[in-house]
């Protein structure tokens, strides 16, 4: 095994002249060319020699690189089928790491972690293709793919999202359900000048740890992720009236105004306001209640 040759513009040119690459925009194709932004990426991912990586959308195979260095053994996925032999070629030294020709969205990652690593959790480091980061992300945690930490690149905004809490103006859905399945620090901010091409937006690093056990108790996960969606859903309206509204919800007014009066909140409370421990009392209540009040 070798040390790194990818991470600078200059080799990540050679490699992208070598092979006549252009790139994709539909598929988010945004090359980390700074080995400092690299090096925080695996020390913050806290990968270590028993450890099997799985690697979201390698590119030219610059941070696999570094993952193969640490890690045990790196699965890596890669929908481009353009740039499989450039893998090929880049990763050549490592034989530690499999590449996988396929869309994330389309793999059944549950299966290939059985596979790959005898179910044992596994972690996940990437720069993520921003187009899909949401769906990637909540689809690891509600697949319940055994992952002890999510280690990746996104949109600034993005990581602002996950990590924050009530009464910010970012706070929604997708922060109650990060915060319900792991614990999500910022890591570091990454500038545009970082990638090629330079993305038009800001990015950052974010880690998930991925909690134990989960941190509050929920009767019924979907229901409550039907309810917080139904509440940011309509942002300006009323808990009560955002949930009433809801396509997937079907309780009553009284319900819904009795279940916010056992929570102590007022008729004019929104969404906006409820910590992820009122969401699971929320839901659990209404949960009780479903029998009587049905449920769509
Ligand atoms: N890891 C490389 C790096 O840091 O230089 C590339 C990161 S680039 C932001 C995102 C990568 O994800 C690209 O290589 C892109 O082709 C790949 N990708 C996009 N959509 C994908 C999908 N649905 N499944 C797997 N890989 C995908």
């Amino acid at each position: 095994m070798g040390s790194p040759t990818l991470g600078n513009p200059q080799k990540t040119i050679e490699i992208l002249q070598k092979y006549r690459f252009s790139f994709q925009k539909k598929f988010g194709q945004n090359f980390l060319i700074d080995t400092h932004v690299l090096d925080k990426i695996i020390r913050a991912a806290d990968i270590g020699k028993d450890d099997m990586v799985l690697e979201i959308g390698p590119g030219i195979g610059t941070m696999t690189q570094y993952l193969a260095e640490a890690a045990r053994k790196v699965l890596a996925v890669e929908i481009d089928k353009n740039l499989i032999p450039i893998l090929e070629d880049t990763l050549s030294g490592y034989e530690n790491v499999r590449i996988l020709n396929e869309d994330i969205l389309k793999v059944d990652i549950r299966k290939l972690v059985r596979e790959e690593n005898g179910g044992k959790p596994v972690k996940v480091v990437a720069n993520l293709p921003y187009y899909i980061t949401t769906p990637i992300i909540m689809g690891l945690f509600e697949e319940h793919v055994p992952v002890t930490s999510i280690t990746v690149m996104v949109q600034k905004e993005v990581a602002d999202r996950m990590q924050t809490g009530p009464g910010n103006k970012d706070y929604g859905a997708l922060s109650l359900a990060v915060q319900y399945y792991a614990v999500p620090y910022i890591v570091a901010n990454v500038p545009p000048n970082c990638f090629m091409p330079r993305p038009k937006v800001g990015s950052a690093v974010i880690r998930l740890t991925r909690h134990e056990k989960p941190c509050v108790e929920v009767e019924d996960e979907r229901l409550m992720f039907d309810i917080i969606r139904a509440s940011f859903n309509q942002r300006r309206k009323t808990l009560a009236n955002g949930l009433k509204n809801s396509e997937k919800l079907d309780f009553s007014k009284d319900i819904i105004m009795e279940a916010l009066e056992c929570l102590g909140k007022g008729a004019g409370v929104r969404g906006e306001a409820l910590t992820l421990e009122d969401f699971a009392e929320l839901s659990n209540y209404l949960s009780k209640a479903r029998p009587a009040a049905g449920n769509k």
